[in-house]
C-alpha cells in the first residue's frame, strides 16, 4: 500500500497521503508484534476506524478508483479477530460501502460493487469457519482419545508436572490412582475387538462419573486408565480407588455375564520426587494388585529416595 501512499503525496492529495501512511504504519507495526507474539501496539477497533476513514477519504476524491481497496481490507479482520467482531465489521463495512457506492456511482456498478462485496465476505466468513472448525479437530486429537474421550497422554505430563510444582510451594498434594482391567485380553478373545472397545468406553465413563469435578481422568494405554486426585494424600485416594473399584464391579459387567474388574495402584506425590519416580510407584502398586489376587487397591509404599525419609545428619 506504501507506493499509492506515495501517490496521494505527488498528486497534492494530504489526506490521502497521510491517511493511507498511517494505515500502512499501524498494519506493519501490528504485524511485527503479532509476529513476535507481543500485544498489538494498535487496537483492532482503533485500526478499523483508521480503515474507514482512508476508505472515506478514498471515495470522495476517487470513486471508482477507491472501490478496488473496499474487498482486501475487511479480509484482513476475518482472519485475524474473533468472530463477533469480525461479523460486526463484515456488516458496518458493507453497510458503509454500499452507502458511500450509491451516494457516488452509477447505480448500476455500485449494486455489483455491493454484490461482489458481500459475495467475498460471506465466502471468506465461511473459510474462516471451514478453518476453525478443522483447528479445533486437530487441536481435540491433540489432546483427547478418540475412543474414550479422555484426556491422553499428552496431556498428562504437563498435569503431573503442575501438581508437582503446586506440592513443592507447599500448596497442595495430591496422588494418582492407576487402573488397569483385569483379564481383558479375554474380552477380546471371547467376543471380539469391537466389544473390547465397548468395555474400554464403559469403565471409562464410569470412572468419570465417579471421581469429583476436580480430578483429571486420563488413558494411559491400551486397557490402563489414570486417575490424577488434587488435594488427596495416599488414604484419601485408596479410599477414592477402592470406591471406584467397586462401582466399577458393579456396573460395568458385561450383558452376557462376564465380570469386568480394575486393579488399582496407588501413589501420592512426594516432595522433591520426580514425575517418573511417582509413575513408577504407582505402576508397582498396581503391580502388587495384580499378583495378590486382582480386583483389588494396593498403596505405594513411600519412596525410599524421599528427603522426608532420609536419616538427619548425624542421627
Ligand atoms: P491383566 O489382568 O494381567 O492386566 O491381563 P490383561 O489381559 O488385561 O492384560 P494384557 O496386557 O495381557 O492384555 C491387554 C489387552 O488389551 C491386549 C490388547 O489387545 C488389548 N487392547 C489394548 N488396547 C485396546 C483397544 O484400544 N481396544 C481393544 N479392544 N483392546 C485393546
Ligand atoms: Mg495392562
Ligand atoms: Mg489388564
Amino acid at each position: 500500500m506504501l507506493p499509492f501512499a506515495a501517490l496521494g503525496f505527488y498528486q497534492r492529495s494530504l489526506p490521502r497521503g497521510v491517511v493511507v501512511t498511517l494505515l500502512c504504519l499501524a498494519l506493519g507495526v501490528n504485524s511485527y508484534r503479532a509476529s513476535r507474539r507481543r500485544p498489538l501496539v494498535i487496537s483492532q477497533e482503533g485500526l478499523y476506524i483508521l480503515m474507514l476513514v482512508a476508505m472515506s477519504v478514498g471515495f470522495n476524491e476517487m470513486s471508482l478508483a477507491a472501490t478496488f481497496w473496499c474487498y482486501p481490507l475487511p479480509l484482513y479482520f476475518l482472519f485475524t479477530v474473533r468472530q463477533r467482531l469480525s461479523n460486526l465489521v463484515a456488516g458496518t463495512w458493507l453497510l458503509f460501502v454500499t452507502s458511500q457506492c450509491f451516494a457516488r456511482l452509477d447505480m448500476e456498478i455500485a449494486l455489483r460493487v455491493s454484490l461482489t462485496l458481500a459475495l467475498v465476505m460471506l465466502m471468506g466468513r465461511t473459510y474462516v469457519s471451514m478453518i476453525d472448525e478443522l483447528r479445533e479437530s486437530l487441536r481435540k486429537q491433540a489432546f483427547i482419545d478418540p475412543l474414550t474421550g479422555l484426556y491422553n497422554r499428552n496431556t498428562l505430563h504437563k498435569k503431573l508436572v503442575h501438581c508437582r510444582e503446586r506440592l513443592n510451594r507447599g500448596q497442595e498434594k495430591a496422588s494418582i490412582c492407576l487402573l488397569d482391567i483385569d483379564h481383558f485380553k479375554r474380552v477380546n478373545d471371547l467376543f471380539g475387538h469391537r466389544e473390547g472397545d465397548v468395555t474400554l468406553q464403559k469403565v471409562a465413563h464410569t470412572t468419570l462419573s465417579r471421581m469429583r469435578k476436580i480430578d483429571d481422568v486420563f488413558r494411559f494405554g491400551g486397557e490402563e486408565f489414570l486417575v490424577l486426585l488434587s488435594n488427596a494424600d495416599a488414604s484419601e485416594a485408596a479410599a477414592a480407588g477402592e470406591s471406584l473399584r467397586a462401582l466399577i464391579e458393579d456396573e460395568c459387567e458385561r450383558p452376557d455375564g462376564v465380570p469386568v474388574t480394575v486393579s488399582i495402584g496407588i501413589a501420592e506425590l512426594e516432595a522433591g520426587e520426580s514425575i517418573q519416580s511417582w509413575l513408577h510407584r504407582a505402576d508397582l502398586a498396581l503391580y502388587e494388585a495384580k499378583n495378590t489376587g486382582r480386583n483389588r487397591v494396593a498403596v505405594a509404599p513411600p519412596n525410599p529416595a524421599s528427603p522426608a525419609l532420609k536419616p538427619a545428619a548425624g542421627s
